[in-house]
């Protein structure tokens, strides 16, 4: 074992005894000098030169000495709460300063005392104040050091009423006055190749920074670790997956793949046939696939899968194809069943003997329908699976299943793909994660960091291109046009999607309305109401079916709440051409396919996320005719009007990603599944350190080849089992 690493040591038996040590236990959990010195502070504020209080301008960041004259506390009627009143002079002048809930400072600032106040200069009935300034007590020994202070960046720490950022930055300066040496995980040679400082030397500058500089490099220094710990375990994780064993799928030449190749109505795009050769590669090496493949909707990820279940069929196993929805599933069967044709009919009259058999199982199949399913799969008859959370109880059996393939990753743990993947009998079953959420590499690198990531760029020829217009349903005028836009291309032949963000007619108006994820998210993370209810299917059915434009349309609903087999069936119906309007929640959203539907509605477009839109538009324009977006709008902030023109100004679904991911917190980026990391992930951000994460995951990956079990890194090891550690804690928190 390595010698004993100072930050384990509890402060309350050593540095810091009674009260300060047991206020930062309680407000933050902070036990050892370790928790404490990675109590980050959140900012550094700058001491503004010295200004007489004669020559205040409002909105000015000023800082003041000046002696107290008076201070006064007060409950506040209106608000719970208290009031600090405090009156200052500098020898000439007086200046007002509040403090609001500040009772702790009551015995800072006492009448008589000098301080140094610094804050931003504001203007309260007609007479400039500081309001909240930050201060430092001026007088006896702490003179000459709070003087000092004033040239330097001043750490300010997340606080709380009882333990505010002075009493932290005191206690932490008591502790690094005495911190020896501390052990540091990232390894000498990373250190020098990236210009890093030294783990003890980046604690000392981040708390206790002379210029901005210093903070800056100790901050470099400290994401590169939480990049660099974590990537290490991703790295294991994969050096662990190609230890495991699997079975090398390749396909019999002149067998169903090359059938299949040899029916199909076009040919792969470039891109496809890349990824195509990848996954070939994969599949036949004997340690399991872990390969995430991503590409807009309709770009051609379907047919690129079929293929990869094919050549495992082809080699004599089983593939199962995980759906996040029952209409999902229906989908991808009807179009497997499609592109499959005689070849997915063995056995029947019309089925091809080169062929296999493809099923569907969800939860609402008829006991006999599951019967079958179940011994089609155990008995190897069914060649394709396809399924939703069904597929993963106990009782579903495979023959040899040799082939996993997940369909939007977002919408499933790791847990339970990898719950679908013990099912396996003798070896893992080979991975593929299909995601039509476009996601910038470093999130890929960091959430999806134990697979190998596949990319289809381009869309297949013929498709044609989406416009997006944001329509400001506050304007009769405007909204009577949408209609009548409806009507135009419903005369032209085609058909139409009008998405709400409700079903209605529930007791409960923000109920999940598909089982999948909320239909109304707070995009802009607000948490405000919205000033009335959200447009719901059934109400908006009613008023299209009685609106004048549209008169004589067919308009049919889609919706979570209806029964699966009625679902099916009007799905079935639109993709006919037997309804021309379809009012539909966010159901729709995921690998629908009507290339005849060639214009979208979506009601309150505001309370969709921006990679839900850009989603959901995929739905039109997927035929011969151009396809038309109209987002409806009304009263929306400035954050969900830029949201809407950003997916109106581009139909590059990263850069909508992007933007998506921007907005959100960070552990919401990260996911469920990284969520136990957050803790360990204090200042780096995915989006924003690309080049920090791509550096560690260069050399965490090079270190786990050289030395898998880090025998030479016993310090990294140990961070790695704190952070391995969050993450079970998390998984059974969540449990
Ligand atoms: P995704 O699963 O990525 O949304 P799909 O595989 O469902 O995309 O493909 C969308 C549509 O495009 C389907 O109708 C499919 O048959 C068709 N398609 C796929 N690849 C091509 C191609 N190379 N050329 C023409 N059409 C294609
Ligand atoms: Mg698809």
């Amino acid at each position: 074992m390595s010698a004993p690493d100072p930050l384990d040591e509890p402060l309350a038996t050593g540095v810091l005894r009674g009260p300060a040590a047991e206020k930062l236990a309680k407000a933050f959990d902070i036990v050892t000098v370790g928790d404490l010195l990675r109590h980050y502070p959140r900012r550094y504020q700058h001491w503004a030169t010295l200004t007489p209080i004669a020559d205040l301008r409002v909105d000015d960041d000023v800082t003041i000495l000046a002696e107290v004259m008076s201070a006064t506390t007060r409950q506040m009627r209106s608000r719970n709460g208290s009031m600090m009143n405090v009156k200052v002079t500098d020898g000439t002048h007086v200046l007002d300063l509040a403090f609001f809930n500040a009772a702790r400072l009551r015995h800072v600032v006492i009448p008589g005392r000098r301080l140094l106040f610094s804050g931003r200069v504001t203007l309260y009935q007609g007479r400039t104040q500081l309001s909240h300034p930050t201060l430092l007590p001026l007088d006896g020994e702490e003179e000459a050091d709070a003087l000092a202070q004033v040239g330097r960046p001043l750490p300010i720490y997340p606080a709380t009423a009882a333990l505010d950022t002075m009493k932290i930055r005191k206690a932490v300066h008591t502790v690094l006055g005495i911190l020896g040496d501390v052990p540091d995980p990232i390894p000498a040679g990373i250190r020098a190749r990236h210009g890093l400082i030294a783990r003890t030397e980046a604690l000392q500058r981040l708390h206790r920074p002379e210029d901005d500089d210093d903070w800056r490099r100790a901050q470099h220094r400290l994401r590169f670790e939480e990049a660099l710990v974590l990537q290490v375990a991703l790295a294991r994780r994969r050096a662990a997956d190609r230890a495991g064993a699997a079975v090398p799928r390749v396909a019999r030449p002149g067998g169903l793949l090359d059938a299949f190749d040899a029916r199909l109505p076009f040919r792969l795009t470039p891109g496809q046939e890349a990824v195509a050769a990848e996954i070939a590669e994969d599949l036949a090496r004997s340690y399991p696939m872990h390969r995430l493949l991503q590409g807009e909707v309709g770009s051609g990820k379907t047919v690129v899968a079929l293929r990869a279940m094919l050549a495992v069929v082809d080699a004599g196993g089983q593939a199962a194809l995980l759906a996040p929805t029952e209409v999902l599933a229906a989908q991808h069967l009807r179009s497997i069943e499609a592109l499959l044709g005689p070849l997915g009919r063995r056995g029947m009259l019309d089925g091809d003997a080169r062929g296999t058999r493809v099923v569907l199982l969800t939860g609402s199949a008829t006991a006999a329908s599951r019967r079958r399913v179940l011994l089609d799969a155990i008995s190897g008859d069914a060649g394709i699976v396809v399924g939703t959370h069904a597929l993963l109880q106990r009782g579903v059996e495979f023959g040899d299943l040799g082939l996993v393939v997940v369909d939007e990753q977002h919408r499933f743990g790791v847990e339970q793909r990898d719950a679908l993947r013990a099912k396996g009998r003798t070896a893992t079953p080979h991975l593929l994660v299909m995601t039509a959420t476009p996601i910038p590499r470093t999130v890929a690198m960091t959430v999806f960091g134990d697979l190998e990531i596949s990319t289809l760029r381009e869309l297949p020829r013929g498709r044609s291109p989406i416009v997006t217009h944001v329509v400001d349903a506050g304007r009769p005028a405007w909204y009577r046009r949408t209609w009548a836009r409806i009507a135009e291309e419903v005369a032209g032949g085609h058909q139409a999607y009008v998405v709400c963000p409700r079903i209605g007619d529930d007791t409960d108006p923000d109920a999940d309305a598909d089982g999948t994820e909320p239909a109304v998210p707070d995009p802009d993370g607000t948490g405000a109401p919205a000033p009335r209810p959200l447009r719901a299917v059934v109400e908006v059915v009613e008023e299209l079916r009685a609106a004048p434009e549209l008169a004589g349309l067919r308009i049919a609903v889609l919706h979570g709440r209806l029964p699966a087999d009625e679902r099916d069936a009007r799905m079935r119906a639109f993709a006919a051409g037997e309804v021309d309007v379809l009012v539909a929640t966010t159901v729709i959203e995921v690998g629908v396919d009507v290339p005849n539907a060639t214009v979208m509605v979506v009601m309150d477009a505001d309370r969709f996320g921006v990679s839900q839109l850009h989603q959901l538009r995929g739905r039109v324009g997927r035929g011969a005719s151009p396809g038309l977006c109209l987002l409806m709008a009304d009263g929306a902030s400035d954050g969900s009007a830029a949201r809407l023109d950003a997916v109106a100004g581009t139909l590059d679904g990263f850069e909508l990603a992007r933007v998506d991911l921007e907005a959100r917190r960070e552990g919401d980026v990260l996911g469920a599944h990284q969520s136990g990391s957050r803790s360990s992930l204090r200042l780096l951000r995915v989006l924003r350190d690309e080049k920090v994460i791509e550096a560690a995951r260069h050399e965490a990956t090079a270190l786990v080849a050289a030395d898998p079990d880090l025998a030479a890194h016993p310090v990294l090891a140990r961070e790695l089992a704190a952070l391995l550690d969050d993450e079970r804690e998390a998984y059974l928190d969540r449990g």
